[in-house]
């Protein structure tokens, strides 16, 4: 297939290694191709924060469209194996990695979409509204990047976040609370062979609470999992401690909250019945939103969907991301499908044809009162 310029910046992006907390080529590149369109871009000290290389990148571009700005945002970081990463486009229009790597479709599909939008209407010259960027660090780390955005320059009150696997058209307009835990058992040491009986089997002791702990979906909207179990120093000594890490999501903060207390209390109790003792420590690393199905933000993409030509769906996600926290701060937002399949794997994938797709639907948001055609937004591109 003729390459063409969405895939030649999507191949460009791909191909610098950016990984959580080391961000800076990447937003390099980035700065200077939103400067390029005209668009002033800051550096946030959120890297200095959290350890990273680089910030959060905000940019703004005024448009002549009354009202307040839209902000779109997609993250700089992604997951590894990520060095050396490279993008392969087949004829039918598919990008792959090369096979030894993520794509990282995740997140650069959502900035490639956003960058070719904007260059689309400067070329075009149609009407648009202003527009905030944010393009976040960190976000494959619970969002730890968005979490510490500098929310008093964001003027914006709606968010496209893109940032999600599906069809194009779909939009996630809920997520869940997620809260980690780090269950501590501490039992007693001895020699197994000489006197096991003085020992206090830690391990032991995790092992029937983990068998208790309903792991998967113990219920509709809840999810529970233990990731690292981790303890022992020999094979001739009874295990002094035992360290299991695992994590609880739900659409419902407050149920969250109660299945976090349900899996500390069985720990509590094996822990008491073997004679040990459990510290038990947790994090609220993001809180659930919903954002009303009738609110502008969702209103907006259902119309612009429609005019794209592409089926507009709704939905819950399990999954966190930055609109977790712009939801706290007071933006609505959605998180929108981008073109990126079999996400954090090897097996990553993205889609020319559905890029194309999302230029043509993300324009449309940009020029609410002028709606691009998706002839007219293809048209640009000489696809
Ligand atoms: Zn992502």
């Amino acid at each position: 297939m003729k390459a063409n310029r969405l895939y030649e910046t999507f191949r460009e992006l791909i191909t610098i290694y950016s990984p959580t907390f080391g961000e800076g080529e990447f937003s390099y590149l980035l700065q200077s191709k939103l400067t390029g369109l005209g668009i002033v871009c800051e550096e946030d000290d959120a890297g200095m924060q959290i350890g990273g290389n680089c910030g959060n990148l905000y940019g703004f571009l005024e448009g002549a469209l009354p009202g307040p700005p839209l902000l779109f945002s997609a993250h700089m970081d992604t997951v590894e194996p990520a060095r050396g990463k490279e993008a392969i486009l087949h004829e039918n229009g598919k990008i792959t990695s090369g096979g030894g790597t993520i794509l990282g479709a995740d997140d650069v599909s959502g900035i490639t979409i956003i960058l070719e939008a904007l260059t689309r209407l400067k070329e075009t010259k149609i009407p648009h509204k202003s527009i905030e960027l944010l393009f976040p660090v960190a976000e494959e780390r619970y969002g730890l990047g968005s979490a510490i955005a500098n929310y008093s320059k964001l003027q914006a009150k709606e968010a496209y976040v893109l940032d999600l696997s599906g069809e194009i058209g779909e939009a996630a307009n809920a997520a869940p609370t997620l809260i980690s835990f780090m269950a501590s058992v501490q039992g007693r040491a001895a020699h197994a062979g000489f006197a096991p009986k003085d020992g206090i089997h830690a391990i032991s002791a995790a092992a029937k609470a983990i068998t208790r702990v309903p792991m998967g979906e113990p219920e509709p909207g809840v999810t529970c999992n233990i990731g690292i179990v981790s303890g022992g120093e020999a094979g001739n000594i009874v295990p002094e401690s035992c360290i299991v890490t695992g994590e609880i999501r739900s659409l419902s903060h407050s149920t969250a909250l109660e299945w976090l207390e349900r899996v500390h209390g069985i720990f509590k109790e094996e822990a008491k019945a073997a004679g040990a003792s459990v510290s038990f420590m947790h994090r609220c690393e993001i809180t659930a939103y919903e954002t009303p199905a009738d609110s502008a933000v969702v209103r907006r993409f259902k119309r612009a969907c429609e005019a794209a030509g592409v089926a507009f769906k709704l939905h819950s996600t399990l999954g966190g991301s930055d609109n977790n926290h712009f939801a706290l701060h007071g933006i609505e937002g959605l998180v929108i499908a981008c073109s990126m399949h079999q996400v954090h794997s090897t097996r990553e994938y993205a889609d020319i044809h559905e890029m194309e797709r999302c230029v043509g639907l993300v324009m449309n948001l940009m020029t609410e009162e002028e709606l691009c055609t998706p002839e007219k937004g293809a048209a640009a591109n000489n696809l």
